[in-house]
């Protein structure tokens, strides 16, 4: 049987409403509120009060409004109510980023130190978070949670390291962080991370294969809004996939691994920077045009392959991402098209639009769509 609804439901969804309207309009007034939401204008002003004394809206200004002819107070939200913290662990830096309640970056910071794993490793990046937070006026309430960011497969309830090569901390707990830290904490896979952003940013993306070209390679798959994990939770590990067996040396301990074909450190020499190939590919020097495109033919070849798997958009994220252009792109196309059997349409390639933080921003952004979500019940 249907359960009625009760008056306190109503007020909390009317609450939960009007903040979410204002949360996305961003700088709205009370009439537009209460004539888009078919709201009386006493229960919107009775639940904007109540939400200015949570401290969750803020007056922000005057605005136009259709509606009365003249000016009226404009709401905005808080942006910075709660903030997530996202921490990034590298082999040899941590990245350290607080975002707002719109997933913006309020600050960031990164310091090189080498990941270890004894006490005082975690102790004092606990206390540079600490020192951050501090740093930036943020009460203990603020505080939502922390995401780690991890070169790692993480367990389901994101607890423990299932599969870390390249920090050599499979088996790691989030417990060795929380001992420090007074929050709620959780690992998140490195390229999961920047998937969370790029949808963040991208919401309309429902399916998606999101492939993360950094130093090394990372995916993710999205299907229904939702990451796929599998069975044992390395589905979309697809850095491992051999595709030459006589091939270079992977970290995983195999040969020829997409990994060793399509990450950064597969198209840069030792200490070449992106910034430096980039320029003199740009600037049509040929030998890092051959270079580039045997890079490209590789990751042409890999994107076929899942492509076949997964007929869906794929995501050209990660450090690349900013260096992308459209040319970059048909090259792709073009190769794709004399590889595979379909006639294939040129509509299933993008360039990431959060090359920048998003693994540190992804990594806070649940625990800001955790606080959304929960609101209601607030
Ligand atoms: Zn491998």
């Amino acid at each position: 049987m249907k359960k009625s609804i009760t008056p306190n439901q109503i007020k909390q969804n009317n609450y939960s409403l009007i903040y979410h309207y204002i949360y996305k309009n961003r700088n709205v007034s009370q009439q537009d509120i209460s004539y888009n939401l078919r709201l009386s204008r006493p229960t919107v002003t009775a639940n904007l009060t109540k939400m200015e004394n949570d401290g969750l809206i803020q007056k922000s200004g005057q605005i136009d409004t259709e509606f009365v002819g003249r000016k009226a107070s404009a709401y905005s939200i808080v942006p910075d109510f709660r903030v997530g913290i996202g921490v990034e662990i590298l082999k040899k830096e941590v990245k350290i980023i607080a975002v707002n309640l719109y997933g913006e970056k309020i600050d960031r910071l990164a310091f090189d130190f080498d990941y270890e794993e004894t006490e005082s490793y975690f102790r004092t990046v606990c206390h540079k978070i600490l020192e951050f937070k501090e740093r930036l006026g943020l009460s203990e309430e603020h505080i939502l949670g922390i995401g780690f960011a991890m070169q790692a497969l993480v367990s389901p309830d994101r607890k423990t390291i299932v599969y870390g090569k390249i920090l050599s901390c499979t088996g790691l707990s989030i417990s060795r962080f929380t001992k420090y830290l007074p929050y709620p904490c959780s690992f998140i896979h490195d390229a999961q991370s920047a998937a969370v952003a790029e949808l963040w940013i991208s919401p309309e993306l429902k399916n998606a294969f999101y492939l993360s070209i950094s130093k090394h390679l990372g995916a993710a798959v999205i299907t229904n809004g939702e990451f796929l994990t599998g069975k044992h939770g390395h589905s979309s590990t697809i850095e491992h996939i051999q595709m030459e067996p006589r091939g270079k040396l992977c970290y995983c301990g195999k040969h020829g691994c997409i990994e060793t074909l399509c990450s950064l450190t597969a198209l840069l020499e030792e200490k070449e920077t992106p910034d430096e190939f980039f320029l003199y590919l740009r600037q049509g020097n040929l030998i890092y045009k051959k270079r580039w495109e045997h890079f490209l033919t590789n990751l042409a070849r890999s994107v076929n392959m899942l492509h076949l798997v997964y007929d869906t958009d794929f995501i050209l994220g990660g450090y690349l991402a900013s260096y992308l252009c459209q040319e970059d792109l048909d090259f792709l196309y073009e190769k794709i098209r004399q590889i595979t059997p379909f006639e294939e349409a040129d509509d299933f390639l993008r360039i990431s639009k959060m090359p920048k933080h998003n693994i540190t921003i992804g990594s806070a952004l649940p625990y800001i769509q955790k606080f959304l979500n929960t609101l209601a019940e607030s």
